[in-house]
Parts: structure tokens; C-alpha cells; sequence
């Protein structure tokens, strides 16, 4: 290793934290950093249990997965996953409806313009289906299909979008031993204290229980909600989004499945906070996510064993956070990753792309002893706009809804919203027009999926689609559906898929 600057360089990495954050992080880094650059050590206790859940993924993690060079089929197996190609939302928009969030995209693009303006135009005179008829992902996610992309042209079989569902205790089981075998040091044990350095207060050292005191140039803190390094020791602040986001409590329980398994995961609005199904290869995860303020504690297990297609395998695992974000998730030589820097509920599975996130984030940041503040500065201004464009996805669910049958849809119906979400609210509003910010996270798809799933209807629509024909609008439309379909048609069910190729 050169050592040109090499006094100044990190050599050692403390990760406190063995949940998927803990584990997602050393795994990336040994891979990355190589063991001859610096030593990793991570430090998790046997007797402090992870949150054990957070099963669903976006279509993102396949890059993580590819980073770390691991072999989809191994990880599948090991990980008892199934694939997912989108959410479907029921009861969120009314009672008795529900729609998808698929994965990649609507249709195909027209002469510059978004395919969905001109599909409004149609569907706005009564003249087009529904937007999810031209999604490939939507339509097989129903029929319970499933391939992974493979070289056929234009054909939409060459850009299928994709995530997983997967047990999430054995998914940082499976990076465990990545990351030890890659040469990343691991101790059980509890941290009992933490030790500041007097002349600048950046973190000295961690002290175990057994006495030992574990020193380091840069450490992770992936303990969890309990943020035990950059709130407990540095006190770094939390920014609480309660008022928009008041669900604060989830119980967890997993069942058998009884049918074939979807390759989607269900969200079902209840009178107050959702409930959730995922689907894996050898059981369904089901959870209930609910704000405290609106039910009691002993109404939720009821609920969510109501909601459960067979009984329960498994004690209900019971969790409670404050929505929102710590003000730095970076603050001196101290990266908070994980629950730790902060939560958003999982309504759409971004605590595990937000770990990911984090990890590409520091990377490219990656410091030297000397700890830039212009470095830290920026890293944490790009997470916080990230955050805060996916809270703002996940308030459009409840703030844009037809229901007000219970005071917990009341109170999202006349809650007010962050002026940047209803900035996008009026512009879709008016002529159906959406536009990703700077790097944020969901697409147009997404936020277009959402929207009008949800019941937002534009007034108009992009007045350049009125330079095409009426007919030849339709025509296309009848197009694209058409190969649409016939694509669908030949994708295997996702049950065959996964016995051909990567059972458990
Ligand atoms: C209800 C719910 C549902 C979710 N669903 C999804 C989902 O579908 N998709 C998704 O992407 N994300 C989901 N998430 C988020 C996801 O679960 C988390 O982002 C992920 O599990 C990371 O957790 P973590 O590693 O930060 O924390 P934890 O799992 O809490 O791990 C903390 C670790 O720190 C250790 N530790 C704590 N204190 C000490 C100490 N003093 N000494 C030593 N070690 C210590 C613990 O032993 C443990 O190893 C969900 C979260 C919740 C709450």
C-alpha cells in the first residue's frame, strides 16, 4: 500500500452494530477498502436483539448485490427470498379499490414527451384503460409471473425491474460471513461507554463490558434506534416528523403461506396505519404499522392475527420509533447508518436502500484523519434531501385519500404538508406534469403511480400531445398494450421460476 499521505490515513473502522445496517456496511467496506487499507472491526451484542424485520427491497439493492460480486441464485437461497415487482396498495385511496406501484416503467416514450401524457389525454375522454394496463411489472405481478431481464430488443422482457423479499435475519447472516471471510474483525460484546477526545471531542474509544476499550479513527454507529454513538455520545440532535408521519409502533408476526406466493408485497390500509404481506419461499411476513395516538396497544396483535391468511409461526415482535431524522447523520468522526440516523416507516421499503445509500455516499466522501467539514458538510446535505423527498412520498399516500371514515383518515386528510410535496401535488394537478428532484430516490413512475392511485386528477394535460392525431394516439396506445401483453404471456409463474432456478 503507498503511503504517500499515510500518517493521515483511517486505519481503523469501528462499526458498533450487527443488524443489516452493521452487516451491510462491513460487507461493502471490506470489499471495497481491501484488508490491507484499514481494519475493520465490528462490535454487536448477543443480548441486544435487531429489529428482525425489513423483508422488502427496491429494485437499488441488485447494485449493492452486484458490488459486493455475490451470486444472485447462492443469495436467494441462502436468504429464502422471492422476487418482487412492485406494491399493491389496497383500501388506501377508498375502501374497495386498490392499485399498484410497479417497478420500472408506463409504456414507452413518444416523440420526447412522457408516455403518460398522452395516455392521460386518452384516458381523461374515456378512451384508455387505466395507466397500470401499460405495466408490464403490474400485469405480471397480478398473474404471478416472474423472469429477470434477458437481451430481446425493444421487447419490455429486456427491462424488467426488480426486487426481493427476504428474511432479514438471515440476510445479515449471509453478509456476515461475506464480510468475515473478506477479513472483517468481529466482537461480541456490549458497548458500555463511550470516550471523547478532550481536544475536540470526536470519539476516542468504545469500552465493552469486559473492559475492553476498542479505539478508533472513524466510527459507524449502527446500533439501531438507540443512535448509542452520535446521540448518546455527541448528542447530535433528531429532528422529529411525527406531525406528518404519526405511525410510531409496528407488531410483526410471520405465518405459513397457504397459495402460491406473489411476486409483490400487499400494503392494506386499516382505520389507522396499514398492514403489510410479503411474501418469502418459506413463509409470509406480516406486520401491522399504526400511530399510537389513534390505536391502543392491545388492539394491534388482533388486528394484524385478523389480517393473517393462517396462524401465526412465530411471538409478535413488537417495535416503537419517532419518525424522522437525526440533523447530522455524519457529525465529527462519527457516521450514523441504519436506524440510527433516522426512520421513515416502511410503507415503501426504503430502509434498506437508505443503509445502501449511506454506505455510496461515505464512500465517495471517504475521509482522511483530517476529517474535511466541506466532506461532511456535503454528505449530509445529500442524505437529508433524500430523506426528505421520500418522507414526502410516503405523506402523499395518506394526505392524498378519499377515505375519512375514522379521525386517524380525518387527520390526514386536513393535515397540513411539506410545501415541496404539495409543490408536486399542484403541478400533477394542473396538467398532469411530474419531475424528479435533483437525485431523489422515486422516479416519475413512482410518483405518477402514487398519485393517481391514490385519486389525484389533473385538470389538462401537456398541451404538445395535441401535435398527434387523436387516432394515432390510440393506435399506439393499442400498440404498446398489445406487446405488453404477449411479453407477459411468456414470462413463466414465479414458482416455476424459483424451482428451475434458486429454491431454498
Ligand atoms: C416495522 C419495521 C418494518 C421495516 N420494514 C422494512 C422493509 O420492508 N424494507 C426495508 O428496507 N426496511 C425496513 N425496515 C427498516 C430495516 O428494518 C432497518 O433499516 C434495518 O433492519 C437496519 O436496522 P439496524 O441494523 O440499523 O438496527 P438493528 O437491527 O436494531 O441493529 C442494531 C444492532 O446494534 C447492536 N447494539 C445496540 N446497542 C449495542 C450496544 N450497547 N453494544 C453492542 N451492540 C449494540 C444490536 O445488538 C444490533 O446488532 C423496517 C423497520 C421497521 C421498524
Amino acid at each position: 500500500m503507498e503511503s504517500s499521505s499515510n500518517d493521515n490515513r483511517i486505519k481503523n473502522i469501528v462499526i458498533v452494530g450487527g443488524g443489516t445496517a452493521g452487516w451491510m456496511t462491513a460487507a461493502a467496506f471490506s470489499k471495497v477498502l481491501k484488508a490491507d487499507y484499514c481494519n475493520i472491526r465490528l462490535i454487536e451484542s448477543d443480548n441486544i436483539s435487531t429489529v428482525s424485520v425489513g423483508e422488502a427491497t427496491i429494485p437499488q439493492i441488485s447494485l449493492f448485490n452486484k458490488i459486493l460480486g455475490i451470486d444472485e441464485n447462492d443469495f436467494i437461497r441462502k436468504t429464502q427470498s422471492t422476487f418482487k415487482l412492485g406494491i399493491e396498495f389496497i383500501d388506501w385511496k377508498a375502501k374497495g379499490h386498490s392499485y399498484m406501484h410497479p417497478f420500472g416503467s408506463y409504456g414507452t416514450d413518444m416523440d420526447a414527451i412522457q408516455f403518460h401524457h398522452y395516455w392521460l389525454k386518452m384516458y381523461q375522454q374515456g378512451k384508455a384503460p387505466d395507466i397500470e394496463e401499460y405495466s408490464l411489472a403490474a400485469i405480471a405481478s397480478k398473474e404471478g409471473r416472474f423472469t429477470r431481464p434477458h437481451n430481446a430488443g425493444n421487447s419490455p422482457l429486456s427491462s424488467i425491474s426488480y426486487a426481493f423479499h427476504f428474511d432479514a435475519t438471515l440476510y445479515a447472516k449471509y453478509l456476515r460471513e461475506f464480510a468475515v471471510n473478506l477479513g472483517v474483525e468481529r466482537t461480541e460484546g456490549k458497548v458500555i461507554d463511550v470516550s471523547l477526545r478532550n481536544s475536540d471531542g470526536f470519539i476516542d474509544s468504545v469500552v465493552l463490558e469486559s473492559g475492553e476499550r476498542v479505539s478508533g479513527d472513524l466510527f459507524i454507529d449502527c446500533s439501531g434506534f438507540r443512535g448509542l454513538l452520535i446521540e448518546g455520545a455527541l448528542k447530535t440532535g433528531f429532528d422529529d416528523w411525527s406531525e406528518w408521519l404519526p405511525c410510531d409502533r409496528a407488531v410483526a408476526m410471520p405465518c405459513m403461506a397457504k397459495n402460491s406466493v406473489d411476486p409483490y408485497t400487499k400494503s392494506t390500509a386499516q382505520g389507522a396505519g396499514w398492514t403489510w404481506r410479503i411474501p418469502l419461499q418459506h413463509r409470509i411476513g406480516n406486520g401491522y404499522v399504526y400511530p399510537s395516538k389513534f390505536v391502543s396497544d392491545d388492539e394491534d396483535v388482533a388486528l394484524l392475527r385478523a389480517q393473517m391468511e393462517s396462524e401465526p409461526i412465530g411471538e409478535p415482535n413488537f417495535l416503537r420509533w419517532t419518525t424522522g431524522v437525526r440533523k447530522k447523520g455524519w457529525h465529527k468522526n462519527c457516521v450514523a447508518i441504519g436506524l440510527s440516523a433516522g426512520f421513515v416507516e416502511p410503507l415503501e421499503s426504503t430502509g434498506l436502500h437508505l443503509i445502501q445509500s449511506a454506505i455510496a455516499k461515505l464512500l465517495g466522501m471517504f475521509p482522511s484523519k483530517g476529517f474535511e467539514q466541506a466532506d461532511i458538510d456535503t454528505y449530509n446535505e445529500q442524505l437529508n434531501v433524500e430523506m426528505e423527498r421520500i418522507r414526502d412520498f410516503i405523506i402523499l399516500h395518506y394526505k392524498a385519500t378519499e377515505r375519512d371514515d375514522t379521525d386517524f383518515w380525518r387527520f390526514c386528510q386536513n393535515m397540513k404538508i411539506p410545501e415541496n410535496l404539495q409543490k408536486k401535488m399542484d403541478l400533477y394537478q394542473a396538467n398532469g406534469r411530474i419531475y424528479r428532484q435533483d437525485t431523489e430516490l422515486f422516479n416519475e413512475t413512482s410518483w405518477l403511480a402514487v398519485m393517481h392511485g391514490q385519486g389525484l386528477k389533473p385538470k389538462g394535460y401537456h398541451p404538445l400531445v395535441d401535435t398527434l392525431e387523436p387516432t394515432e394516439i390510440e393506435r399506439r396506445l393499442h400498440h404498446i398494450k398489445s406487446v405488453i401483453d404477449k411479453s407477459v404471456s411468456v414470462m413463466p409463474m414465479q414458482d416455476d421460476f424459483i424451482n428451475k432456478n434458486c429454491k431454498a
